[in-house]
């Protein structure tokens, strides 16, 4: 079922669009329309694409890929240890996206800047968007921000990234090439002090096309803890990047997280992306139609 028109024009009230700004081609905001700029001219664009041009039918995505802070924002009152936290982006992911991607010589999106800047995996009108505390770490940079410093996260980082995933598959669909969209995470085995035994958590809402075979073909390698819906369920107010861009679009998507204890070292992530990828190829074999 798309995502309703309605209920979302109210959710994203706070929301500037891209379209209705002036940005530059690496989806920088032009200084002369905009009196506060986030971004440095010599800072990166939030947006990174490989492989735009890939004709594979997985478009993988990673909304916490990156842990950069602008420098306008230093370290937003917290220490380096925290910057490299699972608070400040997904540890372990970019390996296993760039694994995941090559494999497939397929499309990546990442997103360059900390989570804790501006989440692109939140609705703008979530009180997560631009979160105050994070588990229970308190974010002293995000605390009394005027208007023009979070319209300018938005502008700067949130909506270039949503707007390339969304060109991206726009111009799949109107060459009709197939998308499948995956949406790349980490997850931290320890949460507000509770354990999770899952090695690997599959998480859609409603569509479960792609992840019934993800979660019959991980199946079959019994040392594997899988979490259907575990540890995290997508939904409208928690998620940004399947709600619109898989379900408004209504192509096979999925929310791919693996617990970031296993990933930490940079040769597991690629041992992990070599160990899942053949579930991805199989996929395409077990149900072509995904692909069409
Ligand atoms: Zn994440």
């Amino acid at each position: 079922m798309p995502v309703g028109n309605a209920h979302h024009a109210t959710r994203r009230r706070r929301f500037v669009s891209a379209s209705a700004g002036s940005y530059s081609s690496q989806g920088k905001a032009e200084l002369s329309s905009h009196a506060y700029q986030l971004l440095g001219d010599d800072e990166p664009a939030a947006v990174e694409v490989e492989r735009p041009d890939s004709t594979s039918p997985y478009l993988f995505v990673a909304d916490h890929y990156g842990n950069r802070i602008p420098r306008k924002l230093g370290k937003l009152g917290l220490r380096d240890a925290d910057l490299q936290r699972h608070i400040a982006w997904d540890v372990g992911v970019s390996g296993m996206a760039e694994e995941f991607a090559r494999r497939f010589d397929a499309t990546l999106v990442k997103q360059r800047y900390s989570r804790l800047v501006i989440d692109c995996n939140r609705p703008l009108d979530s009180a997560t968007s631009i979160p105050e505390v994070s588990e229970a770490t308190e974010i002293p940079g995000n605390c009394g921000l005027r208007f023009e410093e979070v319209e300018a996260r938005q502008r700067e980082i949130f909506a270039p990234y949503h707007d390339t995933i969304g060109t991206i598959i726009d111009r799949r669909q109107a060459a009709g090439q197939p998308t499948i969209l995956l949406a790349l995470h980490t997850f931290t085995p320890v949460y507000h002090g509770e354990k999770r035994p899952w090695h690997i958590g599959l998480l859609y809402n409603r569509d479960a096309r792609l992840a019934n075979v993800f979660l019959k073909l991980l199946a079959e390698d019994e040392t594997l803890c899988l979490g259907d819906n575990q540890p995290y369920t997508v939904d409208d107010y928690s998620d940004y990047t399947i709600p619109v861009h898989g379900e408004g679009r209504q192509i096979p998507h999925l929310l791919f997280e693996l617990r970031h204890d296993m990933v930490e070292i940079e040769s597991d992530q690629y041992r992990w992306a070599h160990r899942l990828a053949g579930s991805l190829e199989r996929a395409l074999e077990h149900s072509p139609e995904l692909a069409r």
